[in-house]
């Protein structure tokens, strides 16, 4: 019985090379030689091409190789009763930290105005935003979210929080559910989207949501392109209601030479680079979650169906 690798878009040798390390034994074959369909229990994926699963009768798990599964459920083909599963890792969580910290001081130092006078070369002093003032909003208090929050709170930002159930969280205000998405966005001036894609979230961050923005808002989606609505961010950035964003994320990836983000002076933009997997940080608890499957073990970090992350 084997694992398979089924992602086309990144490099096989160094997954590899660390998944073997974990278990000299470990039978670990590459898509698309994944030898008799049968023998496939345990399939590794980011990007599969859709439909492929149906070709393997034995599968036990699912395993994404990042923390989003929506490159898995979006499969039609998937199939029922698999558990899904996917990365929980320190140091991607702190690399979404990171990242997210990066954009809230870009924007609350100038820093983004600051590259456009110098490409001007223009000599204009601005003032920061002052931090205890600029409340930031962070929709998603999962992982990410939590970790994030907790961050930007050392930084003396006074945080808040959106998620689908109630959490307690010290030092952050926590808003839940769709009926208090309104008072949350009302006192967010930073809006932070670390939510997973699912059909609730599709599509989230569109102009009923920036309305409730305060203007000169600033948005910073980092979770998935599909969140958010472009044309109603170009609305609301070209109307000055909101006074940028920062986009790690797009609907299509790359993105297209001719979208008109890339040059838009209120969009800072990086290419899906937020937090990268690193296969020696992972590589462990993918095997032991094929050694939890093979031994009929739940296996760690599983997907609830049902709500889709
Ligand atoms: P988690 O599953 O740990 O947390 C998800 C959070 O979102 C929870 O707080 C959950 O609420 C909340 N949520 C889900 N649905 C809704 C909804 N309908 N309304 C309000 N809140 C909702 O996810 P992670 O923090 O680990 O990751 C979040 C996403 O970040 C991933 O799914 C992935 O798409 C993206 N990501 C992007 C990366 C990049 O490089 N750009 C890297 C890694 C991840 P509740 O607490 O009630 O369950």
């Amino acid at each position: 019985m084997a694992m398979l690798f089924m992602a086309p878009g990144l490099k096989a040798a160094s997954w590899v090379e660390h998944l073997q390390a974990q278990d000299p034994g470990l039978d670990l074959r590459v898509w698309p030689n994944s030898g008799p369909p049968e023998e496939i229990e345990f399939i590794l994926c980011w990007k599969h091409p859709l439909g492929e699963f149906r070709k393997y009768p034995n599968l036990k798990c699912i395993a994404s190789l990042g923390f989003g599964v929506d490159h898995i459920l979006r499969d039609p083909g998937l199939p029922p009763g698999v558990p899904v599963v996917r990365l929980v890792d320190e140091a991607m969580t702190r690399a979404m930290s990171e990242y997210v910290v990066a954009a809230v001081l870009n924007h609350t130092r100038r820093f983004n105005l600051f590259r456009q006078d110098q490409a001007e070369k223009v000599w204009k002093p601005r003032s920061s935003l002052h931090t205890p003032e600029v409340h930031v909003g962070i929709m998603g208090l999962g992982t990410l979210g939590r970790h994030a929050a907790a961050t930007l709170r050392l930084l003396g930002f006074p945080v808040a929080g959106w998620s689908r159930t109630a959490r307690q969280i010290e030092g952050v205000e926590c808003f839940a559910g769709p009926k208090r998405l309104d008072e949350f966005l009302a006192r967010t001036d930073i809006l932070v989207c670390l939510l997973p894609l699912t059909p609730a979230t599709r599509d989230i961050l569109d102009r009923r949501v920036f309305a409730r923005l305060p203007s000169g808002a600033y948005l910073i989606n980092a979770a998935r392109g599909d969140h958010l609505v472009e044309e109603d961010l170009l609305a609301a950035l070209d109307s000055g209601h909101l006074s940028g964003a920062c986009l790690d994320v797009f609907r299509t990836e790359p993105l297209p030479e001719a979208h008109p983000f890339w040059s838009h002076p209120g969009i800072a933009l990086t290419p899906h680079s937020a937090s990268h997997t690193y296969p020696a940080d992972v590589a462990p608890q993918i095997v032991e979650n094929y050694r939890r499957v093979r031994s009929g073990q739940a296996p760690l970090n599983r997907i609830d169906m049902d709500k889709g992350y």
